[in-house]
């Protein structure tokens, strides 16, 4: 599996394989379980996350199949719960007329911590059904010499 630069170029490409479609999990009486689906600020998510990667020293994040799109509301509360806390605290401070809130750097120390002592940062929950939609997706992508793929129309 070819390792890339984490890019805007790559970003926009896993955007566009996923069709711009937040890939996290909901229910509804209707339909059963299916991906949310929103396609309002797409943010690309790495399953692995970068920092988890580097600090257990494996540089092999930025494969299509190791990212995925996740809207940003998913992204930033369900995938990653303490943005939240980090988000609020930086509000905060910044109400409390701090030029440069900590919040950010404090959550990242908080994370790395965790990395060190086996612990996961993020909400793992799905990282095995992200990884399969990933592959899935990615594969159908390879089809196409391009490397362009397009959700539903998958071309010659
Ligand atoms: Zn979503
Ligand atoms: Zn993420």
């Amino acid at each position: 599996m070819r390792t890339e630069k984490y890019t805007p170029k790559l970003r926009q490409r896993i955007v566009d394989r996923d069709n711009g479609e937040c890939q996290y999990p909901t229910y509804s009486e209707k339909r059963g379980w299916g991906k949310c689906g929103q396609k309002n600020h797409p943010e690309c998510h790495h399953i692995i996350p970068q920092r988890q990667s580097k600090l257990s020293g494996d540089p092999e994040v930025n494969n299509s199949d190791n990212l995925i799109t996740i809207g940003r509301g998913h992204h930033q509360t369900a995938v990653h719960p303490d943005m939240e806390e980090t988000r609020r605290d930086y509000g905060r401070q910044k109400k409390l007329g701090i030029d440069k809130p900590d919040s950010y750097n404090h959550t990242f120390k908080k994370r790395d911590q965790k990395v060190k002592e086996g612990q996961k940062y993020w909400n793992t929950d799905f990282d095995a059904h992200f990884a399969d939609v990933a592959d899935e997706r990615s594969h159908l992508m390879e089809e196409r010499k391009d490397g362009f793929f397009i959700a539903g129309k998958k071309q010659k």
